[in-house]
C-alpha cells in the first residue's frame, strides 16, 4: 500500500478515491489535486501499468497548467487500469461503471487522455447525465470540440512561438521546424506555424526520423499518415534513425511524442535556437539548464501546450470552436509573453519563472476559499 501522504503538501492532493468491483474487473482511481479555482478537469487515462504516485503527479500538472492558463478549473486525473486495445464492450462497460461509481463526484470533470477518446467521453456523459454530464472532449455531435482534430494544441504552440521567436530573434517566416512526433500535437503545430511562412525540415515518428531541408509537403504527409503509415514513406528527403531528430540543424525544434526525450546526454546534440515544449515534461531539468548555457530558449510544456486543456475547459462552457481559439491565442501568448520577459529580466530558468507564476496564481485562489485546496 502506497502511503498516500507521503507526497501530500500545501496544494494537494485534495482526495484520492480507489475504485474497485469485481464483478466486472474493475479497478481504478482518481486523484483531485487542488480544486481551489473550481472543479479539475484532468484525462482519463486507460493503461495497465501507471501507480498512484504517478496519477497524482499528473494530476498536480493539471493544477499547474490550469492555474497558468487563468481557468476556472484545478487538476485532477484518473486512471483505469487495463489495456486499451480490449474489446469495445468490455471496455465501454468499465467507463461507465467508473463514471457511475464518480456520479456524485462533483470535483472531478472527465476528459479524454493516452487510450480513451471523445466515444470514452460519451459514455461518461451519459452515465452522468442527471448529474451534469461531466465531461469534456466529446464528439462533436455532442456538442464537443474534437480538439486533436482541429489542433488546439498546435494553434498555441504557433503563438508560442511567435512570442519565442522574437526573444530569440528568429524570424518565424523562412523559420526551419523540426517536429519529433508527428501527430495530433505535432502535425497541427507544423501546419499552424508554416501559415506563419516556417518551413517544415524534419519530422520523427515512431517508424523514424524524415529530413528535407528543401521542405516537406504537409498535405502529403498528413495524407501518408492518415494511410498508417511513418514519416519515412514519405518519398523525397532522406530517411534516417529515429533517434536523429534530435542532430537537425533548426530554428524551432518541437518535441510532441514522448517525455524525458532531451536529457543531459543529448542535450548536447541539439543544433537549434528554441525548443518548444509540445509534449508533457519532455526535457528534463539538467538539459533545460544545459539549454539555457547554451543559448537556446526553451518554453516549458504547461504554458506552451496549454491550447488542448484551454479548448476543453472552453468546451465546458459552451463556447463555439472559434471562441476556444481565440482564447487559447490570446492565453498561451501571454502567458508566453510574461514567463519570457521574467527570464529575460532575472536571468531565471524558464520553467522556473513559469512555477512561479502558475504557484502564484493557485495561491490567489487559495487565499479566496475557506480551506486552501479544496
Ligand atoms: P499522438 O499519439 O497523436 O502522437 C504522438 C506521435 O509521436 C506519433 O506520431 C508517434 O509515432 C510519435 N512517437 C512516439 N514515440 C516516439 C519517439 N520515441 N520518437 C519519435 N516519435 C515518436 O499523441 P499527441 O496527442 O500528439 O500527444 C503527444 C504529446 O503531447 C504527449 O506527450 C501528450 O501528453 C502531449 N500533449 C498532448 C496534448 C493534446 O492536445 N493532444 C496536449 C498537451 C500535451
Amino acid at each position: 500500500m502506497e502511503d498516500v501522504f507521503g507526497y501530500a503538501d500545501e496544494f494537494g492532493p485534495a482526495k484520492i478515491i480507489h475504485v474497485h468491483e469485481p464483478t466486472l474487473g474493475l479497478k481504478a482511481v482518481l486523484v483531485v489535486d487542488n480544486v481551489s479555482r473550481g472543479p479539475s478537469i484532468g484525462g482519463l487515462r486507460m493503461a495497465p501499468d501507471v501507480s498512484t504516485v504517478e496519477c497524482f503527479r499528473l494530476a498536480r500538472a493539471m493544477t499547474l497548467k490550469n492555474a497558468a492558463a487563468c481557468l476556472p478549473h484545478g487538476g485532477g486525473k484518473s486512471v483505469l487500469y487495463g489495456d486499451p486495445r480490449m474489446p469495445r464492450e468490455r471496455k465501454e462497460s468499465l467507463v461507465r461503471a467508473f463514471a457511475h461509481a464518480l456520479r456524485n463526484e462533483q470535483d472531478y470533470i472527465f476528459g479524454p487522455d493516452m487510450g480513451t477518446d471523445e466515444t470514452c467521453m460519451a459514455w461518461v456523459r451519459d452515465e452522468l447525465r442527471h448529474v451534469g454530464g461531466r465531461a469534456v472532449g466529446l464528439p462533436r455531435e455532442l456538442g464537443g470540440i474534437p480538439l486533436d482534430q482541429v489542433g488546439a494544441t498546435g494553434w498555441g504552440l504557433a503563438h508560442a512561438a511567435e512570442v519565442a521567436a522574437k526573444h530569440a530573434g528568429i524570424a518565424l517566416a523562412g523559420a526551419r521546424v523540426v517536429v519529433q512526433g508527428y501527430g495530433a500535437v505535432g502535425r497541427h503545430a507544423a501546419r499552424f506555424l508554416a501559415g506563419k511562412g516556417a518551413v517544415l525540415v524534419g519530422a520523427a515518428d515512431t517508424g523514424g526520423t524524415l529530413h528535407d531541408p528543401a521542405g516537406i509537403d504537409l498535405a502529403a504527409l498528413d495524407r501518408l499518415k492518415d494511410s498508417g503509415r511513418s514519416v519515412i514513406d514519405y518519398p523525397r528527403g532522406t530517411k534516417l534513425e529515429r533517434e536523429a531528430v534530435v542532430d537537425l540543424e533548426c530554428e524551432i525544434w518541437i518535441p510532441a511524442a514522448r517525455p524525458d526525450v532531451i536529457d543531459e546526454a543529448n542535450v548536447g546534440r541539439l543544433r537549434t535556437r528554441c525548443v518548444l515544449q509540445g509534449a508533457n515534461i519532455p526535457c528534463t531539468r539538467g538539459a533545460e539548464e544545459a539549454m539555457q548555457r547554451a543559448g537556446i530558449l526553451s518554453v516549458p510544456d504547461f504554458i506552451a501546450n496549454a491550447g488542448g486543456v484551454i479548448c476543453a475547459a472552453m468546451e465546458y462552457h459552451g463556447a463555439s470552436q472559434s471562441a476556444a481559439f481565440a482564447t487559447i491565442a490570446e492565453k498561451v501568448t501571454a502567458n508566453t509573453a510574461e514567463v519570457l520577459a521574467a527570464v529575460a529580466a532575472k536571468g531565471m530558468l524558464p520553467r522556473d519563472a513559469a512555477l512561479e507564476m502558475a504557484v502564484g496564481r493557485v495561491k490567489k485562489a487559495m487565499a479566496t476559499r475557506r480551506w486552501g485546496v479544496f
